[in-house]
């Protein structure tokens, strides 16, 4: 099986520049940060104190999640429901970068990556592919952007969904998340120590999927 992760901060363009690396390749994309939004939804959800070890055993023993892929596009189910949409709002953002500090949610999660990995050939993006998920990928990616280009980025996207927020709330809300992320105990955002540095600050999305597929194709010929 070929494996290819691609690990880097919000709104870098990780996503969307993996679908169609996936896609170019035909390979499946799994987007593991959609894993921990399903969870950061549920403790949402249900009031889960975070700060007792046995809510979140509990809410863990409680918790299905399913993925499934349907045209190619991953879905994802939480207890049966498809909650594919309402894991894309900033408060689940934080929720999903509350809970992915707590090892247990990690572990809860491992097993699930590691299997689609060991049943397709994957694009697999998140925070900690290349170090913990999948250490022996043929290709490592750490994907970045200055943190006011991934804020204008999101800005833009969430404003053509309608959505109602300031340039300043969105580049507060990742620079927020970008620092618990790297400075959790357990799996920080981190590049591998064998991964490609991709900055695509002065790049256009298309120059952006060119790269990656580029390496992509270079490492596997
Ligand atoms: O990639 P996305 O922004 O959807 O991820 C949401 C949150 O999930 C991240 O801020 C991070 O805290 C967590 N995450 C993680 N490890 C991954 C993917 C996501 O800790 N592999």
């Amino acid at each position: 099986m070929i494996a290819v992760a691609i690990d880097g901060p919000a709104g870098a363009g990780k996503s969307t520049i993996a679908r169609q690396a996936a896609k170019a390749m035909g390979f499946i994309y799994v987007d593991t940060g959609a894993l921990y939004r399903a969870i950061g939804l549920y403790a949402l959800q249900n009031g889960v104190d975070l700060s007792c070890e046995r809510n979140v055993d509990q809410m863990l023993s409680d918790i299905k999640i399913t993925l499934s892929f349907v045209n190619e596009e991953q879905r994802v189910l939480l207890c049966g429901r498809d909650v594919s949409m309402d894991i894309r709002t900033p408060e689940v953002s934080m929720a999903a970068s509350n809970v992915s500090a707590l090892p247990k949610v990690r572990a809860f999660l491992f097993d699930l990556q590691q299997e689609m990995a060991h049943t397709h050939n994957v694009v697999m993006d998140g925070r900690d592919i290349g170090t913990v998920v999948l250490p022996h990928a043929q290709l490592k990616i750490f994907l970045t952007a200055s943190p006011e280009e991934r804020a204008k980025r999101r800005y833009e996207e969430l404003l053509q969904k309608g959505a109602q927020v300031s340039f300043e709330d969105v580049l507060k809300d990742l620079k927020e998340r970008d620092y618990q992320d790297s400075h959790r105990e357990i799996a920080p955002l981190k590049p591998a120590q064998d991964a490609v540095l991709v900055d695509t600050t002065a790049c256009t999305l298309q120059q952006s999927i060119d790269r990656i597929i580029d390496l992509i194709k270079e490492r596997l010929s």
